[in-house]
């Protein structure tokens, strides 16, 4: 593949991709372009590559300001890590399967499995009950396949009103609830369970029972693999979340600097992309119109022109953006408003000595129901007790996160504000005495787009973009997940269908 990628005829220059936006997405997308021999620019508006991926270092503490860890259950994530020699840099967590949950104000460690969840007194004894009904109860699967009304009601199904049909309300409550707004800052009613869950949502299709169709899918995912996974690799899969030396940045700075300061336009914001057939031909098709934003060159607009692009900003930027097609505007009236839930991140630390109920692990989440105990936050990060290279001996340094879609005003309140609320939350679940420290204020306003009921419009939109604009490709955490795995996973998809593209335009010219 790759020599016939190198350029557009056996002679000629190498194909030129742009590739749009710098966070995971866009860079992973780039480095395997890149790989592939072609030629690649990344145009970012802002000063850094990462985008929601931001490590700082201050008083000698190390923190996110965005994602915290990620995980490599995707092979290719795992390659990419390999590839770019990042082993040695990987971080995992000390005890990160102590995972907590507050429930009437205290912390609750979460059982790690199943069978604990039932032997623990997490749950009630009918909710316990409920649990392991399920997979008698739900033994026929069919529901959504049987009938198509059945079916298409369901497919606008919410993530609460799924895991309550299979496990009951406090399930919901005390499990569900906190983990998604632990993980995309939304809420159980409003995320559309098949677009936040899709493999769960398969599932249930295939099973009827998740846990039946849990344990049967791990089988047959080991019996496929066929023991022939070495069992190094076996391992690093299996342990979870992990971030890297100096945080998460690491990632997205290594593939920055993999790529080439050459290849890399930053300050540039991409304003507009015209697309234009050359008489058949794929080359330079695409030109784009970005606004340079440096200190040399102050607001000046330069144009370029690619083969193909790969647009990884989020819908909301690229609804900002004008696109021509065969010089007439191609409005994108048809893309729907996404919605955005807003974060707040707080970074404390405190002397060790304030803390009067440290505890090891990875962190306390918070459900929505314990606002009424006065826990507002949606949980807090045990940075240090996860990476102790992130503070000063002395000291605990943590993140807790603010808002979401279950306080999206109280996401936008003042550093001094969410100061008084993050601290009463430490004194409650950690016994914490006195001020912090150390504190800094993050906020995203568009933290996660919301995969709620009508994302099905979001999504079939990109697809009308990329099925109307030849060469035209979307990836990023607005399609297919939001985790930095799922992201990088995109961007690899979008080079590899820019490949295909440019092979199968290299012979049979532009349709
Ligand atoms: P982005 O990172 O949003 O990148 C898009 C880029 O496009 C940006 O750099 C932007 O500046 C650029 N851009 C926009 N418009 C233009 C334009 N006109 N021209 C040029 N460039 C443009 N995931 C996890 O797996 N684990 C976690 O612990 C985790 N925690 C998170 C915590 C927070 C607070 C947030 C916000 C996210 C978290 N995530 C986490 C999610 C994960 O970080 C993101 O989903 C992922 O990093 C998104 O990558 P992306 O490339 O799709 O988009």
């Amino acid at each position: 593949l790759a020599p016939s990628m190198a350029s557009s005829s056996k002679e000629g220059p190498a194909r030129r991709v742009a590739v749009v936006g710098g966070g995971v997405s866009g860079l992973a997308a780039a480095h395997k372009l890149e790989s592939q021999g072609l030629k690649v620019t990344l145009f970012e508006t802002e000063g850094r590559t990462g985008g929601k991926i931001r490590s700082a270092t201050e008083d000698g503490l190390i923190w996110d300001e965005g994602a915290n860890t990620m995980t490599e259950t995707e092979a290719e994530v795992g390659r990419l890590i390999d590839d770019l020699g990042l082993r040695e840099k990987q971080q995992f967590p000390i005890s990160q399967n102590k995972r907590y949950i507050a429930k009437n104000g205290r912390p609750e460690l979460i059982p790690s499995n199943p069978i604990a969840l039932i032997k623990s007194n997490f749950l009630s004894p009918q909710s316990k009950f409920r649990v392991i009904l399920e997979p008698f109860l739900w033994r026929h699967s069919g529901m959504k396949n049987n009938t198509s009304k059945v079916s298409d009601e369901s497919s606008h199904e919410s993530v609460g009103g799924f895991f309550e049909r299979h496990f009951g309300k406090e399930v919901v409550d005390y499990l569900i609830d906190p983990f998604v707004s632990g993980t995309s800052a939304g809420d159980p009613d409003s995320l559309s369970m098949r677009h936040a869950f899709p493999e769960m949502w398969d599932l249930e299709n295939k099973f009827g029972s998740i846990i039946v169709g849990a344990i049967r899918s791990r089988f047959s995912h080991k019996s496929k693999k066929g023991g022939n996974e070495k069992p190094l690799e076996k391992k690093k899969n299996q342990r979870g979340s992990f971030s890297f030396q100096g945080g998460m940045q690491t990632l997205t700075d290594t593939l920055c600097m993999a790529l080439g300061k050459d290849n890399l336009k930053l300050n540039s914001k991409v304003l507009s992309l015209s697309f234009n057939d050359n008489g058949g031909s794929v080359s330079n098709n695409w030109l784009i119109s970005y606004a340079a934003q440096g200190p040399t060159c102050k607001g000046s607009l330069q144009d370029q022109s690619y083969d193909a692009v790969i647009m990884t900003a989020p819908i909301s930027n690229v609804q900002e953006m004008k696109f021509l097609k065969r010089r007439k505007p191609f409005v994108l009236d048809f893309l729907p408003k996404v919605t955005y839930l807003p974060l707040s991140l707080i970074i404390t630390s405190f002397k060790k000595e304030q803390i009067k109920r440290p505890l090891q692990g990875f962190g306390v989440l918070v459900p929505s129901k314990e606002q009424a105990n006065g826990l507002k936050t949606i949980g807090t990060l045990f940075s240090s007790m996860m990476f102790p290279d992130r503070a000063p001996n002395d000291q605990y340094l943590y993140t807790t996160f603010v808002g979401g879609s279950r306080n999206r005003d109280l996401a936008g309140a003042s550093t001094d504000e969410l100061k008084e609320i993050v601290v009463s939350n430490m004194r409650k679940l950690l016994g914490a005495e006195g001020q912090p420290v150390f504190l800094k204020h993050v906020y995203w306003s568009k933290a996660f787009p919301l995969y709620g009921h009508d994302y099905d419009l979001v999504l079939k939109s990109i697809e009308k973009m990329e099925k109307n604009l030849p060469g035209f490709f979307y990836a990023g955490n607005h399609r297919g997940g939001l985790s930095v795995g799922k992201a990088i996973v995109s961007g690899f998809k979008a080079a590899d269908l820019v490949l295909s593209y440019l092979n199968s335009t290299d012979e049979e010219g532009i349709k």
